[in-house]
């Protein structure tokens, strides 16, 4: 289906580049540079396409509008078939810390973990301005709930070895997210009963566990604000939609867009152009949600931290926990929905290694199921990163329109999210590909 959303118009030049060629270690333009950046037809909206409104798809909008300059007149048209968190960013557990399972500092993790926590931040402050201003606005979710569920993770030691590992780890902690170790009696104080084998407990302290949608739907209230702020300005203005739509070519946007940003998840692979292009694997993860019934068994201290070993718990509530997470490689089933079976399966698989560090976990009862897939990338000596960059000569046209690629995210997409999502508005509006790390783009080659 050809997309025709707009009239058509004249090419509009870019933005001008970045004055600095970077080297290896690309340096981002100072805010100062980008606000003055000025749009030479001013009077003509420049036009982005976003699409995708999982973790990637709104932060790059949230960045390009608060990155752009006031003088912009930026028109910004996010595109999801499912809306707000209709992919794997909408079911995932949530979990949110700079490490790897081993507890090694990933990759960037100071300024990942930095900047997630700053889109948190506004998201949770539109919530409060929201919660405090009720009779204007209507939401989809319950404004009781909050967008962080819990602070806190604990890591177990497994065995002797393990342990090495983690101690060893947790000496390069960052200090905005502390790894302490602690005993049993520590760790029991915080969550009674949880099984410490190897009488020791990496506990994250900073770590949080936020309710995905909640989150996402707050970041796209943030991005409307913005927008609406800017919207009156003398010189550009900002314009933001949202279009409940499915996307079948990439093709279609040639000539309708400046540059179209593409963030669809492990579904970017349906797409003719990008089909077997992309060095990702899918991964198919099911959530158990696990309720404690009324009046049985002891609930889950008010301010105990949720858990992470071979299965995690990422807490909810006293009577709330989500179970997760199975890993099916090479899974094509893009849907949400979980049947009977593949339930009994996956609860078959969790229950067995939540029990073995949470014991109590068998007085609960199972509740529901969802299920979403991983866009994993390839293992890089940094890790698995994410991939990024110009993706222009993967779509047939003469180019006047600029494509871009942001996905695998993989099992971290809340972490990458932040950064990667300043570093992509920022390499869009300068249109200039080398404002992102080499490491994530060199896929390309
Ligand atoms: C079970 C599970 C648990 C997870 N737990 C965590 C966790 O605790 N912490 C963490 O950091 N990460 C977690 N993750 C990983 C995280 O969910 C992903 O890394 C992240 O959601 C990827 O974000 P994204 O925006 O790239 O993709 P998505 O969230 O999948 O967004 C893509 C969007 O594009 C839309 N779309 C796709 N195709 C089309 C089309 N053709 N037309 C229109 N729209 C389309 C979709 O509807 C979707 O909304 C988990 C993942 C899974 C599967």
């Amino acid at each position: 289906m050809k997309l025709l959303l707009l009239p058509p118009k004249p090419a509009v030049p870019s933005p001008r580049p970045s004055p600095r060629r970077l080297s290896r270690r690309r340096t981002i333009p100072s805010m100062a540079s980008l606000s003055t950046h000025h749009h030479p037809l001013a009077e003509r909206p420049l036009r982005y396409a976003v699409l995708g409104a999982g973790f990637a798809g709104l932060s790059v909008a949230w960045h390009l509008l608060r990155h752009s300059s006031e003088k912009l007149h930026l028109k910004i048209d996010i595109y999801d078939e499912s809306g707000i968190g209709g992919g794997a960013s909408g079911i995932a557990g949530g979990l949110l810390h700079p490490y790897s399972p081993k507890v090694r500092l990933l990759w960037r993790g100071a300024e990942c973990w930095k900047e997630c926590l700053k889109l948190l931040k506004i998201a949770e402050r539109v919530v409060d301005k929201r919660n405090s201003n009720y009779h204007n606005v209507q939401l989809d979710w319950n404004l009781c709930e909050s967008i962080i569920r819990r602070r806190g993770i604990l890591r177990p030691a497994m065995d002797a070895k393990h342990l090495d590992i983690l101690t060893n780890n947790a000496q390069n902690c960052l200090p905005s997210c502390k790894i302490e170790s602690i005993d049993k009696d520590a760790a029991e104080a915080l969550v009674p009963n949880i099984q410490v084998p190897f009488n020791s407990v990496f506990h994250m302290p900073e770590a949080v566990n936020i309710h995905p949608l909640c989150y996402l739907q707050a970041l796209f209230l943030a991005c409307q604000d913005l927008a609406e702020k800017n919207s009156t300005s003398s010189f550009g203005g900002k314009e933001l939609f949202m279009h409940k739509k499915s996307i079948d070519r990439l093709c279609d946007f040639e000539g309708e867009y400046d540059a179209v940003i593409v963030c669809l998840g492990a579904k970017a692979d349906l797409l003719p152009e990008l089909s077997g292009r992309l060095p990702l694997r899918t991964c198919r993860g099911v959530i158990a949600h696990l309720q404690l019934p009324d009046n049985a068994g002891e609930t889950y201290p008010d301010h105990g931290p949720s858990i992470l070993s071979d299965a995690w718990l990422a807490v909810q509530g006293p009577r709330d926990i989500l179970v997760g997470s199975t890993w099916e490689w090479k899974s094509r089933n893009y849907s949400s929905v979980v049947s009977a079976e593949e339930a009994s399966t996956a609860l078959e698989q969790l229950l067995p290694k939540a029990s073995a560090i949470y014991p109590k976990i068998k007085d609960w009862s199972f509740v529901g199921a969802k299920a979403g897939i991983r866009a994993m990338p390839p293992l890089t000596s940094f890790g698995s990163l994410p991939v990024l960059g110009r993706i222009d000569d993967l779509v047939v046209g003469n180019h006047s329109c600029k494509y871009w690629f942001f996905g695998g995210l993989g099992a971290r997409g809340l972490l990458y999210h932040g950064l990667l999502g300043k570093l992509m508005a920022q390499a869009v509006l300068f249109n200039d590909e080398t404002l992102l790390p080499v490491e994530l783009t060199s896929w390309k080659k």
